[in-house]
């Protein structure tokens, strides 16, 4: 019987997320919707195209945020609710077939379409799970239509993700009942990585002696991998709550690990799979201690930096627990606070377990309060959305923009250094400035 792989360093800290000081929080909050996760996921899935129903409001947060795209050949753009709508003079519903018909006749290349709901069309209580199943009819085979909620009213921006993988993870039925269920893909790896990341990820499971793997969502959308009672499935993000949901419906289970953060935490994630399917204590420590060592030793210059500096996480992106643990446990900062808009406690467990007992952890916002107890632990950094970093800014305190953390490739061996550099770079630019 093969010996269980184990965690580089035994966690030390929480046995739950009961042993931990959770203070929870409503009221007023300070973070982007969900439209903000087409900037990554329109790079993922590269023939899909997303179609917000919203304002002009919408459209210019997706157009600046993604700005570059005026050069390309767009892959979203917005159907413009206006007043007209909004007043109940128009049937949106024949504007938004019309809207379809042109972009879908204009584009052939055009395979998976999102008809992606805002503020706006919620307001107006559009049905676009019923467009999306009236146009598909139309469309499909050609294009699969399919729709979620990027809406800002109750959601944080990474739920935009969780939305759409949960929409497209709907779609697996279909492709697995032309298969028998021993075809069945063993490991799925869910959440949006850089492609780099996943081809880095790939070779590793490969020199693991894994063979049957995926990543969802998928780079091209009908490639959806066939998923049922036999696959295990490990998440790359901690807000996937939604998709892990539409996946157990489906029969795979989840197998638990911390997220692949820094070395501790890719470590710990890779060995969560390698255990599973049984890989050989020895192939393991074969395969990963030249890359465990190569990260480790890249880590040393941010070490220096970021040693003995504390940190103070506002609720944004939902990745707060898993980057508190690495900057804490592999580069010596001192949590002050550690925010998170929603805390899932089964998908963190793993994460919290590493935390020490002495976390503050906060869920959910009442932004004024936490200003006032940022101000007083005046933190070395703030991890925070950008509506905040400009006014912190101002009061000298140095921030980092979450937003950041999500659209660069962070997972994994190679990618730890980077990440710790995107937090020790505000600092040595203040004490440059400050020279
Ligand atoms: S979906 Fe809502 S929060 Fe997001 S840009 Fe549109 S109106 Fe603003």
């Amino acid at each position: 019987m093969n010996r269980i792989i184990p965690l580089q360093s035994a966690p030390a800290g929480c046995d739950s997320v009961a042993e931990l000081n959770v203070l929870k929080e409503r009221g007023q909050r300070e973070v982007f919707c969900g439209l903000t996760g087409i900037i990554w996921l329109h790079r993922k899935i590269q023939d899909a195209f997303f179609l917000v129903v919203g304002s002009r409001t919408c459209a210019h947060l997706v157009q600046s945020a993604a700005g570059v795209m005026i050069f390309a050949e767009p892959r979203f753009a917005t159907a413009i609710i206006d007043d007209h709508d909004l007043a109940g003079l128009a049937d949106a519903n024949e504007e938004l077939d019309r809207v379809v018909n042109q972009l879908l006749t204009r584009r052939p290349d055009i395979k998976m379409l999102f008809l992606v709901g805002s503020c706006p069309s919620e307001v107006i209580k559009l049905d676009l799970s019923r467009a999306a199943e009236r146009l598909s009819k139309a469309y499909t085979p050609r294009v699969r239509i399919l729709n979620y909620s990027g809406s800002g009213i109750e959601t944080t921006f990474t739920q935009g993700e969780d939305a759409c993988l949960a929409a497209l993870a709907k779609e697996i039925p279909q492709a697995r009942a032309e298969h028998a269920a021993q075809d069945d893909v063993d490991l799925l790896v869910v959440g949006c990585l850089a492609d780099v990341v996943e081809d880095q990820f790939s070779r590793l499971f490969t020199e693991l002696g894994l063979s049957s793997f995926a990543f969802f969502p998928p780079r091209r959308s009908g490639d959806l991998p066939k998923v049922g009672p036999n696959t295990r499935y490990l998440l790359v993000q901690p807000f996937l709550t939604d998709t892990a949901r539409v996946l157990e419906e489906l029969g795979a289970k989840r197998i638990a690990a911390p997220f692949p953060l820094g070395v501790e935490g890719t470590e710990g994630w890779l060995a969560a799979a390698a255990n599973t399917f049984g890989v050989p204590a020895e192939r393991f420590e074969k395969v990963i201690a030249p890359k465990r060592q190569r990260a480790m030793l890249a880590l040393d210059r941010q070490r220096q930096i970021l040693n003995g500096r504390s940190i103070f996480f506002f609720p944004d992106s939902q990745l707060e627990i898993p980057l508190a643990r690495f900057l804490h446990r592999e580069l010596g900062m001192t949590l002050t606070e550690v925010g998170m808009p929603y805390i899932h406690r089964q998908h963190l467990a793993q994460e919290i377990a590493l935390l020490p007992k002495d976390t503050v952890l906060s869920e959910g916002q009442d932004v004024e309060k936490q200003l006032d107890r940022c101000r007083v632990a005046r933190p070395d950094m703030v991890v925070c959305g950008l509506g905040l970093a400009n006014p912190l800014e101002a009061e000298g305190i140095t921030t980092k923009w979450s937003i950041e953390l999500v659209f660069t490739p962070i997972q994994g061996f190679d990618q730890a250094a980077d990440l710790a550099e995107l937090f020790a770079r505000p600092l040595v630019r203040k004490t440059k400035l400050a020279a």
